[in-house]
């Protein structure tokens, strides 16, 4: 890693784009822009190999995005697809076709963030690490500098991939909508003679010590044999209004517990938590000169809070964008337009999970009966983010029959919109 010290850096240090934020969004956007052949700064406040909280799984949509990078991530375990577990029932939905690359995988983001990181620098990028961006100033909603450290530093774009926390961004007028579904959700990791397994698991009905049926999922994301370990966790909906009521830590250690015979787990470990802000509820994401990308924008799958693939397709839309035109209204324009729909209806079906009366009902007739044969490998194929047209029109037809219309919704969705 390239660490400078303030007298090695000149002052202003100029660039064709600065990113700000090298998890797999800046990162991958610092591939594409140096590969493009612009002057390239990626900046990060950490250094790096540094842990993410994350549950670490790659759909073949991530996988698609990794290979157009040349990345081959983890060779030696893939994945086929997800098995859904609940209420007496169970759905197994393989990969769709919908990718050319049709297995996924899965490897801890410490070592993921870092294999993204170092391709960005032999691609070309100056790498600065340890020190966070800050101070953006502003003429009109264009950034005409920030500083890292001592350094002031100048650019002609900005992208700015600076996760959820967004500290950055915050300043450039990002706000998050949290009166739209967001996430909260645990990792661990465990030791496991299965972790060769190559189907993801998720627990739709997650109880706690009480046998209470909680608002959320539980996942075990197998890591492959050479790791000998997987990545277990736990997710739950919220809105401002009805926030989930659940203590993550506490019950990831019951889902374990759960888990544990089956898996033969050994104790979990590493356990970190973490809130998402999904399905581009964020306001104000682009200026003149800048665009937010990956979790800063909210780029997160509502249903499954899954943004990996989000962070890397969303690096790839705005490298392809840098040039003369104004970002103001041309990225979210971009963004609505890929990801718009999608978004809107699985904010939809997830606003349904924060209502506790809704699992407990649904759950085992989902799992179950006749609609859940028909509906269930459609939604788990939501879950796993590899949705066709078929089955968003089935989910939207489900979700009409539910009472409810998704275009009386979108009309006043914040949906990156600008203030
Ligand atoms: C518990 C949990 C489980 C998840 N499971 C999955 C999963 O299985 N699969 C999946 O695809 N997604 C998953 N996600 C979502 C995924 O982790 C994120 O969508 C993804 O990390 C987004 O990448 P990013 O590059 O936008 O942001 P990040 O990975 O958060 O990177 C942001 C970077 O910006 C840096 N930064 C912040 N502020 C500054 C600053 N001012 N200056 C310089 N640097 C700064 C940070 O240090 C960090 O390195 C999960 C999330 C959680 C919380």
């Amino acid at each position: 890693m390239i660490v400078l010290m303030p007298e090695q850096i000149d002052n202003p240090s100029t660039f064709d784009v600065a990113i700000i934020g090298a998890g797999p969004a800046g990162a991958a956007a610092a591939i594409h822009a140096a590969r493009a052949g612009y002057e390239t700064l990626l900046v990060d406040g950490a250094r790096f190999p540094r842990d993410k909280t994350c549950g670490d799984g790659l759909t073949p949509r991530a996988m698609h995005q990794l290979e157009k990078l040349d990345l081959d991530v983890n060779p030696k375990y893939r994945s086929l697809g997800l098995k859904l577990h609940g209420f007496g029932g169970s759905v197994t939905a393989p990969w769709p076709q919908t990718y050319p690359v049709q297995t996924g995988t899965a490897l801890p983001r410490l070592h993921f963030d870092n294999l993204v990181v170092d391709a960005a620098r032999q691609a070309g990028a100056t790498l600065w690490t340890g020190t966070p961006a800050t101070a953006p100033e502003l003429s009109g909603n264009r950034i005409v500098s920030f500083r890292v450290g001592e350094a002031e530093v100048r650019a002609r774009w900005i992208i700015v991939a600076d996760g959820v926390r967004s500290t950055f961004s915050k300043q450039l007028g990002r706000t998050w909508q949290k009166d739209e579904v967001y996430g909260i959700a645990a990792r661990s990791y465990a030791t496991s003679p299965h972790a060769g397994e190559p189907w993801l698991h998720s627990h739709v009905e997650l109880q706690d010590e009480k046998g209470t049926v909680q608002p959320g999922y539980g996942w075990i994301f197998p890591l492959g044999e050479e790791l000998g370990q997987v990545n277990i966790g736990l997710g739950a909906l919220s809105t401002a209004r009805r926030p989930a009521k659940i203590n993550t830590k506490k019950l990831l250690e019951h889902y374990a517990e759960q888990q544990r015979p089956e898996w033969k787990l050994g104790p979990i470990e590493h356990v970190a938590s973490a809130l998402l802000p999904m399905g581009g509820a964020v306001t104000n994401v682009a200026g003149a000169n800048w665009m937010l990308i990956g979790d800063a924008a909210a780029c997160v799958n509502p249903l499954n809070g899954e943004g990996i693939d989000y962070g890397l397709e969303t690096a790839a839309l705005a490298v392809e964008l840098l040039g003369p035109k104004d970002f103001t209204l041309a990225w979210p324009d971009i963004l609505r337009a890929h990801y718009g729909q999608a978004f809107l209806l699985a904010r939809t079906a997830a606003r349904l999970l924060t209502y506790p009366q809704f699992l407990p009902v649904a759950g085992p007739l989902a799992l179950r009966g006749p609609v859940g044969r028909i509906l269930m490998p459609a939604a788990a194929r939501l879950m796993g983010n590899l949705v066709t047209e078929e089955d968003r029109d089935l989910i939207a037809r489900a979700w009409r029959m539910a009472g409810g219309t998704v275009g009386r919704l979108r009309s006043h969705s914040p949906l990156w919109s600008t203030d």
